[in-house]
């Protein structure tokens, strides 16, 4: 990110928008945006390789669910904040991972520009490659305030997506459900 481009650029768009950008208030405002803006899109470019690489051999064969992983992300379409809670299951071969580098994983793929299905896939696929469990399936439920400020404006609707990879049975798939309930 070009930090002295985006403040120049949020303070053409606060004059597009027929702000007075002298005014008190919006004195800082290109800094701070841009600094948000540094903070919320500190996931490009990163993969999760260094918080799923350190792995614990088990051989526990059953199913492991980490749940409430609450996170944010910003919507490409508005860049606008969605944020909500991932669920995390994935049946182990031969290995497992420390609980918080889920969560940092989470963290590595929400902090781009994103859309929901897409941020759910790519955890998914991620936790495929570095842990190499049977099956994994991750399921996203989320608010976006570009739907719930503007738009339609259903305050409180959620979005639910899931992701699916490798073998998990449709078995445990109803399991993980009746779990998230
Ligand atoms: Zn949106």
């Amino acid at each position: 990110m070009d930090r002295e481009k985006v403040i120049e650029a949020v303070g053409e768009l606060l004059k597009a928008l027929g702000e007075d950008v002298g005014r008190d208030g919006l004195k800082e405002t290109p800094r701070r945006v841009a600094d948000a803006f540094a903070e919320l899109l500190s996931g490009e470019g990163k993969s999760a390789e260094e918080h799923l690489s350190k792995t614990f051999a088990s051989d526990c064969g059953d199913m492991v669910l980490e749940k409430d992983i609450s996170f944010s992300s910003t919507c490409e379409h508005h860049l606008m904040p969605f944020f909500g809670t991932f669920a995390i299951a994935y049946i182990p071969d031969g290995k497992v991972v420390g609980l918080s580098k889920l969560a940092r994983t989470v963290e590595v793929f929400s902090k781009r520009l994103q859309i929901q299905e897409r941020l759910t896939f790519q955890i998914a696929q991620e936790i495929m490659l570095r842990l190499a469990p049977k099956g994994v399936m991750v399921v996203c439920e989320a608010e976006h305030t570009c739907m719930t400020c503007r738009g339609v404006k259903k305050a409180g609707s959620k979005t639910l997506t899931y992701s699916v990879l490798g073998d998990f049975p449709e078995k445990k798939r109803e399991e993980v459900f009746a779990l998230l309930k």
